[in-house]
């Protein structure tokens, strides 16, 4: 394994998938990206995120950050704005990651029968395999 990208929104599903990041890694790069989103009116500008979901946010990286050093790993954190799928995808090219590990349910209303609906979007769109986490 070079390269894992971990997809992070705080939720528990997401505490998971950076666990088993920490279990796999075995030495490899390990970046976390947290992509703070516009109000759902403003659809996918990145200029319309309000500064509270950016602290909530940078809140859940630091989280992820310690949760990580914790297990011996210094991560690379990253901070993005935009639509969470298309942001996790662009990062995972960006970075040439061979691995995105993320988990099957977020922070939303989880009605989707499988995966959540950024889950599903960057299961289509990724650039490498992706570890879905339950
Ligand atoms: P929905 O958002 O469709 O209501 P949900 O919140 O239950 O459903 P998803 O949002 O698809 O499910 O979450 C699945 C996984 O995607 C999370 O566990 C996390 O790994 C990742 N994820 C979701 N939102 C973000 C985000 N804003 N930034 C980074 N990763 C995210
Ligand atoms: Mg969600």
């Amino acid at each position: 394994m070079s390269k894992i990208l971990v997809a992070y929104d705080g939720s528990e599903s997401a505490k998971r998938a950076l666990t088993e990041a920490a279990r796999i890694a075995d030495g490899a790069p390990v970046s976390v990206v947290s992509v703070a989103r516009p109000l759902p009116r403003f659809g996918r500008a990145a200029e319309m995120v309000v500064p509270e979901e950016v602290a909530e946010r940078e809140h859940e990286l630091e989280e992820a950050g310690s949760i990580l050093a914790e297990a011996g790993i210094k991560a690379t954190i990253v901070e993005r704005k935009g639509d969470p799928a298309e942001r996790i995808v662009d990062e995972a090219e960006r970075e040439g990651a061979d691995l995105i590990i993320m988990g099957t349910r977020g922070l939303g209303s989880g009605k989707r029968l499988l995966v959540g609906s950024v889950g599903d979007a960057v299961l289509r769109r990724a650039p490498c395999k992706v570890l879905v986490v339950p």
